[in-house]
C-alpha cells in the first residue's frame, strides 16, 4: 500500500521546510544518511529561483541502492546524450547556413547546439530505455518503476526509493507518495504546522 500526501504550498517564495520521521524511508530502519529531493517553486530563472527542498532519511543499505540506481539511470542517458548530440552538432555546425552579418555570424553555432540538444535528450532517452529493460532483472522492480530521466528532467516529478513527489505550480501543492502508510501518517503529524 502507499498513501500520498497533498500539501498546500502558501508561500512559493519561501518555500518550507519538512520534516521526516526519523527512519529509513524506504525499511523503516535508523537513518544514516540523507538524500535531497528538490522542486523549483518560483519560475524565474537564474539567482531568484526558489527550491523546495526534501531531504529524505535512509539507511546505508537503502542509501546506496538509491545512488546506485540514479547512476545506473544517468550512466546510459549521459551516454546516450553525448553520443547523438555529437553526432548531430557536428554535421548541423559544419553544413549550417552562416550569416554573413556580424549579427548572424554565429548562427550556425545556435543552431547546431540547438539540434544537437534536442537530438541528446532523443538519445539519452532511448539509451536509458533500453538500459532500463537490460538492468531490470538486477535492480528489481522499484527500477522498472521509476520513470526516464528525461520525464524527471521535463516535469516536476522526482522518484527516490520509498517516496515520490509531484510538485504542482499552478495549484501551488506538493504531492508526497510514501510506499509506507505508518511513516505518511507520522510525516503528517509532524509537519501539520506547514
Ligand atoms: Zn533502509
Amino acid at each position: 500500500m502507499a498513501t500520498k500526501l497533498v500539501i498546500p504550498i502558501v508561500d512559493l517564495k519561501k518555500p518550507p521546510k519538512f520534516e521526516f520521521p526519523k527512519q529509513c524511508v524506504n525499511c523503516g530502519k535508523p537513518p544514516v544518511d540523507k538524500i535531497g529531493m528538490s522542486f523549483v517553486t518560483t519560475q524565474a530563472t537564474g539567482a531568484k529561483q526558489k527550491l523546495l527542498e526534501l531531504w529524505l532519511p535512509y539507511c546505508a543499505a537503502c542509501a546506496s541502492r538509491e545512488r546506485k540506481m540514479f547512476l545506473f539511470a544517468l550512466g546510459p542517458f549521459l551516454a546516450g546524450f553525448l553520443l547523438v548530440g555529437v553526432a548531430v552538432f557536428i554535421p548541423v555546425w559544419f553544413f549550417g547556413p552562416t550569416g554573413s552579418f556580424r549579427q548572424t555570424r554565429f548562427f550556425d553555432v545556435v543552431l547546431a547546439a540547438f539540434c544537437g540538444l534536442i537530438a541528446g535528450l532523443a538519445g539519452g532517452f532511448v539509451a536509458e530505455f533500453i538500459s532500463k529493460f537490460l538492468l531490470a532483472p538486477f535492480l528489481g522492480s522499484s527500477f522498472a518503476r521509476r520513470p526516464l530521466l528525461v520525464v524527471e528532467l521535463l516535469s516536476d516529478v522526482s522518484y527516490a526509493l520509498g517516496v515520490s513527489g509531484k510538485f504542482d505550480r499552478p495549484k501551488q501543492t506538493l504531492a508526497l507518495t510514501f510506499e509506507r502508510d505508518d511513516l505518511a501518517r507520522e510525516f503528517a503529524e509532524l509537519n501539520q504546522q506547514v
